[in-house]
């Protein structure tokens, strides 16, 4: 059963699912590549999208895809909270030097995130909407809450932080609350939302392999560490690969790589793709 202030189009299909969150119509675009991604990896478990209030025609196309749609609104956060993580506020005070965030991006948006805890599900694989599975991950099913990768794509010293875009959680309201009534504290500021929270609440976060949600930036900047073969699951941080944006063509197979998801037609199978010389 959901609670209050969930409704679902369906009911669940397994008690395991990949969840992700659309919260806008780009946003819904990125979800239908990567839950294309998902159903052509063969999964047993069920597809999710937690959606706010967006238009049912950019839906259709991810229910027409198998997908579990579940509305939802923000979290009930207080007005302080929401004035600290405003776009212009967070960008102003926590400015992003080494990539662009995108227009349509709402920084106090990736806090629905937690909602999967409220979600009827035994156990959850999140990923994020600007994400693509290459290779099937179903196995993290068995991977305890919270497991995380680090957040990998300039140096070394990255690896001191993960990244929200994937992670294993076990929904479970009582968890939700105490996540509620941690976050939106006086004074709170988590500079990169629900990333640094989640990072906060999970501070022994298990860690998966780079692999497990490899980001974009490291096939010009790491280049050594991108190896086709060993990727699962790949991450657009920063631009997004439906976007024009100045990295393009340094980014240009994987933008490939994307637009083969987002269409209809054939997918290349990634572990034969060049890897960076
Ligand atoms: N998201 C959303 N609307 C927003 C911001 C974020 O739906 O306005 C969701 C979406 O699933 C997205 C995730 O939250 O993939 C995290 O944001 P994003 O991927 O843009 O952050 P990045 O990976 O660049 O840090
Ligand atoms: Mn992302």
């Amino acid at each position: 059963m959901l609670p209050d202030g969930l409704a679902a189009d369906r009911p669940a299909r397994s008690d395991r699912a990949y969840v992700t969150l659309v919260t806008n119509a780009d946003y819904a675009r990125g979800a239908r590549a990567l839950v294309r991604s998902i159903v052509l990896s063969g999964t047993s478990a069920d597809i999710c999208v937690l959606h706010t209030d967006v238009a049912d025609r950019d839906l259709i196309p991810l229910r027409a895809l198998g997908a579990r749609c579940v509305r939802c609104d923000l979290l009930p956060t207080t007005a302080a909270f929401n004035a600290s993580h405003a776009r212009d506020a967070l960008h102003g005070r926590a400015a992003f030097t080494k990539g662009e965030k995108p227009p349509f991006h709402t920084p106090l948006d990736n806090f629905a995130k937690l909602r999967l805890w409220q979600l009827d599900y035994a156990r959850v694989v999140f990923i994020d909407a600007d994400a693509l599975v290459l290779q099937n991950v179903d196995k993290l099913f068995d991977y305890p809450q919270f497991c995380a990768a680090p957040n990998v794509y300039e140096s070394l010293a990255d690896f001191h932080r993960m990244n929200s875009g994937v992670f294993t959680a076990r929904p479970d309201r009582a968890t939700f609350a105490d996540m509620l009534a941690q976050l939106d504290v006086p004074g709170a500021f988590w500079r990169r939302t629900d990333q640094t929270f989640l990072q906060h609440y999970f501070p022994d976060w298990h860690g998966l392999p780079v692999f497990m949600n490899m980001l974009q930036y490291v096939w010009f900047a790491m280049p050594e560490l991108w190896r086709w073969q060993d990727i699962r699951i790949l991450h657009f941080q920063y631009e997004k690969p439906w976007q024009d944006h100045a990295k393009a063509d340094r980014l240009r197979p994987l933008i490939e790589l994307w637009q083969a998801h987002a269409g209809d037609g054939r997918v290349p199978d990634s572990r034969t793709l060049q890897d960076p010389a």
